[in-house]
């Protein structure tokens, strides 16, 4: 496996790698790697002959009051990880090689960025696509892996991929969890091993939503109601929300429909935020 720092080189990489038929297939990752990030790339392995992992804590999703300086890093963990997992290359530039002192490029896609997630975190989504697409102009990938744990970004990175022409799948890989349900996150590290355990109530938050649902009769307002019964049972410090969301649109579910419904949460336990979502599926 190949480390990879600067642009020109990777760019050139890229460049050789298509030219010779090879299927690019790009894993972006903010590091501190875990078994969620592993089926991402297991995942990509299938998807092509050459995987790419970039490794890169990006400012510009971070706002001043967030975890940025703080956020868990270990680069040589995962250079391990991602090799094990079978990485060819990782793409791991600084802050300075991917952002000159006067950068003032940033993609916008929209409304659907400051719902939600968005509400919480105004400027995050702009960031993340503005970085996404210079991984993509980087790496020259066929293929991009993201995580359904992040419903929200892989909606706006499909949204952006279709509205700006860039030619490049998306493949959006499910949700890995311990087996207590508690979703795996970088940011897991941050809480106590008490913390932890309380945060399994957003699973079975979501459990909770998804019985309600299949059961068909219902309202949204009874349904987040019981679920922050049971979230409060576990003594969050808050919730920002609990949302009935329509993935074909990203809209907030005033009805009940048929079809797929996702329930996104988002809960924070002392000054951690986490989130969570389930993909829950009516006929
Ligand atoms: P991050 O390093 O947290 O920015 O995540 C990099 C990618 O891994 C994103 O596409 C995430 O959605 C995905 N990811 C993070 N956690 C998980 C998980 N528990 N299961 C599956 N994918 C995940």
């Amino acid at each position: 496996m190949r480390i990879v720092t600067d642009v020109l080189s990777m760019q050139r990489e890229a460049e050789r790698l298509r030219k010779s038929g090879q299927r690019i297939v790009l894993v972006p990752t903010m590091g501190y790697l875990h078994a969620g990030h592993e089926s991402l790339i297991s995942r990509a392995r299938v998807l092509g002959d050459v995987v790419v992992v970039s490794v890169f804590v990006n400012p510009t999703q971070f706002a001043p009051n967030e975890d940025y300086t703080r956020y868990p890093r270990d680069f040589k963990r995962d250079v391990e990880l991602a090799e094990n997992a079978g990485a060819h290359i990782i793409f791991h530039p600084s802050v300075e090689e991917m952002y000159t002192q006067q950068h003032s490029t940033f993609i916008d896609c929209g409304d659907v960025t400051q719902r939600f997630e968005g509400a919480f975190r105004p400027t995050h989504f702009r960031g993340v696509t503005t970085v996404v697409a210079k991984l993509f102009n980087i790496t020259r990938p066929h293929v991009a892996v993201f995580g359904q744990k992040d419903a929200q970004q892989a909606f706006i990175i499909k949204k952006m991929v279709s509205e700006l022409n860039f030619d490049i799948e998306i493949v959006v890989a499910p949700i890995v969890r311990e087996v207590n349900g508690l979703a795996l996150s970088s940011r897991n590290t941050y809480l106590s091993p008490a913390e932890r355990e309380r945060a399994t109530a957003l699973y079975r938050a979501l459990q909770h939503s998804k019985k309600r649902i299949l059961e068909g009769f219902f309202t949204w307002d009874v349904i987040r109601n019981e679920m922050r019964t049971i979230l409060e049972e576990s003594n969050p410090t808050q919730i920002d929300y609990i949302a009935f969301i329509d993935p074909a649109t990203f809209e907030e579910l005033t009805t009940v429909p048929q079809g797929t419904v996702l329930v996104a949460l988002a809960v924070r336990y002392g000054s951690t935020r986490l989130i969570d979502n389930l993909l829950i599926h009516r006929d």
